[in-house]
């Protein structure tokens, strides 16, 4: 069964293919499709957002889309930059880094955690799939480490004396959110492969 990824994000690609691989998916890459689209992020929640993306991706491909939306809630923040997490400011990841380190100087409670949802949008009417998933861990005072993204270099997850930077990918992929969130959806398409599978596609 052919899947594309409705993201132009190599990274998420490589991790998510690994993963969909044994269970019969083929995941295209987004990116290789003729006109890539850029969908505007309008939803209320992570899971909204993926929807939003796989609807669009599956309808302009004629493919099952999966797409996925993601985000770092800061406790002491009441939970921002949250869904706003990739244009909490204009500028680089960088930039989006120190000034969440800015807005938490004076917060003593350093909880925070990663979110991730993924939708499953079928070209066939088919009723779409969603799962979100968090890794709780804490923000640290300065960046460290060089490996992955976003604000990779600020956050400890919880179990680890290390950020996401430090760690890298092998560690990163066995606990993140995002790894979680491709977890619970592989195991709820392993129905629909069967089942497309015997329909013969
Ligand atoms: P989107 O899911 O591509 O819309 O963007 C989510 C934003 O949240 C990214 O631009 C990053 O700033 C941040 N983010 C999401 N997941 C991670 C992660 O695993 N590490 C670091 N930052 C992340």
């Amino acid at each position: 069964m052919q899947m594309i990824l409705a993201s132009t994000n190599r990274g998420k690609y490589r991790e998510m293919k690994a993963q969909l691989e044994p269970l019969g998916i083929e995941l295209l890459f987004g990116g290789d499709f003729e006109k890539p689209l850029d969908v505007d992020e309008t939803g209320e929640s992570y899971a909204e957002n993926a929807l939003l993306k796989a609807r669009a991706w599956a309808e302009a491909t004629g493919l099952p889309a999966l797409a996925d939306d993601s985000g770092l809630e800061a406790e002491a923040l009441g939970g921002r930059p949250g869904i706003h997490s990739a244009r909490a400011v204009e500028g680089s990841d960088s930039d989006r880094m120190y000034w969440l380190l800015g807005e938490m100087k004076d917060k003593s409670d350093r909880r925070g955690r990663f979110a991730c949802a993924i939708a499953v949008v079928f070209p066939d009417k088919k009723e779409p799939l969603t799962v979100t998933k968090y890794c709780p861990g804490q923000i640290t005072r300065e960046p460290a480490g060089e490996s992955g993204f976003g604000y990779d270099p600020i956050f400890v997850p919880d179990g680890f004396d290390k950020t996401f930077a430090e760690l890298g990918g092998e560690i990163k992929n066995k606990i993140s959110h995002r790894a979680m969130a491709v977890k619970g959806i592989a195991e709820m398409l392993i129905p629909v492969v069967q089942s497309y599978a015997v329909r013969g596609m």
